[in-house]
């Protein structure tokens, strides 16, 4: 059994799910926790760099990878290939390290055939207005791609069902307080604490 929690998180693009995980890694005394760098055969934006963001390959490569199956899950996103190593996120998870997974409905539908123990969380924006200024505010998109992004959107949100929980950012602090409070009860779960605190359970079981 692995020691670290493997974290699903979806939503639509740009209802503020990157700037949540980066928000709980900012604060000082979270669980030790890392985002799983997925492969993308996408152009990188400005700013983005490769093994950072993502690591950026092209189609050939990325099925070579497929064929060696590399990935936990991969699948095809805006016109692209994103997918997950499971070499990027079995060492950690071991580590006791938690996993976030940054992955679209069709990623989270494979890693939880495979890893039935991943806990899955919805980010859903406040409206869909409130969706679209949040792009266009990003600045890192162009009309063309937001307005595709906007398309994809009512297709990300109906499978909001198949997830644990959810998270409607509207008030950026209340989303944080909620993503803390997932993941410390998932540290506080049974057979977690259980392997955590061996040594003190077995002291404390003394004359049983
Ligand atoms: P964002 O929507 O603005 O965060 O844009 P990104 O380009 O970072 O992500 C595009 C889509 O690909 C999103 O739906 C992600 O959830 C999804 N995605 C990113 N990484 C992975 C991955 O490793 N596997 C899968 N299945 N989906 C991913
Ligand atoms: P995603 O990773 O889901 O595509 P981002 O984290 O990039 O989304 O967020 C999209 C934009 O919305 C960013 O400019 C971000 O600063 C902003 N944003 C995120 N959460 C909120 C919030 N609760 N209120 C207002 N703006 C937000
Ligand atoms: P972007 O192109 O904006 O970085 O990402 C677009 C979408 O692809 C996002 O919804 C993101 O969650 C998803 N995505 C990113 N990496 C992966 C991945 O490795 N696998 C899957 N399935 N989706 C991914």
């Amino acid at each position: 059994m692995y020691t670290g929690t493997l974290f699903i998180i979806s939503a639509p693009s740009g209802a503020g799910k990157s700037s949540l995980i980066r928000a709980y890694l900012e604060q000082k005394d979270h669980h030790p926790a890392k985002v799983s760098i997925s492969h993308t055969t996408r152009n990188p934006r400005p700013g983005e760099l490769h093994g950072t963001h993502y690591y950026f390959v092209d189609h050939k490569h990325f099925e070579s990878l497929i064929d060696e199956q590399a990935f936990v899950e991969y699948a095809h996103v805006f016109e692209n290939y994103y997918g997950t190593s499971k070499a990027e996120i079995e060492q950690s998870l071991s580590q006791g390290i938690n996993v976030f997974l940054d992955i679209d409905w069709q990623g989270a539908q494979q890693v939880r055939e495979k890893m039935p123990q991943a806990k899955s969380i919805f980010i859903l924006p406040p409206s869909l207005k409130e969706l679209e200024n949040r792009l266009i505010k990003r600045g890192q998109d162009d009309a063309t791609v937001i307005n595709k992004r906007m398309q994809k959107a009512q297709a990300e949100i109906s499978h909001y069902n198949e997830y644990d929980y959810i998270i409607i950012n509207d008030d950026f602090e209340c989303s944080l307080n909620a993503l803390n409070s997932i993941i410390n009860a998932a540290s506080l779960e049974q057979p977690k604490q259980a392997l955590a605190n061996q040594q003190l359970l077995k002291e404390l079981l003394v004359n049983n």
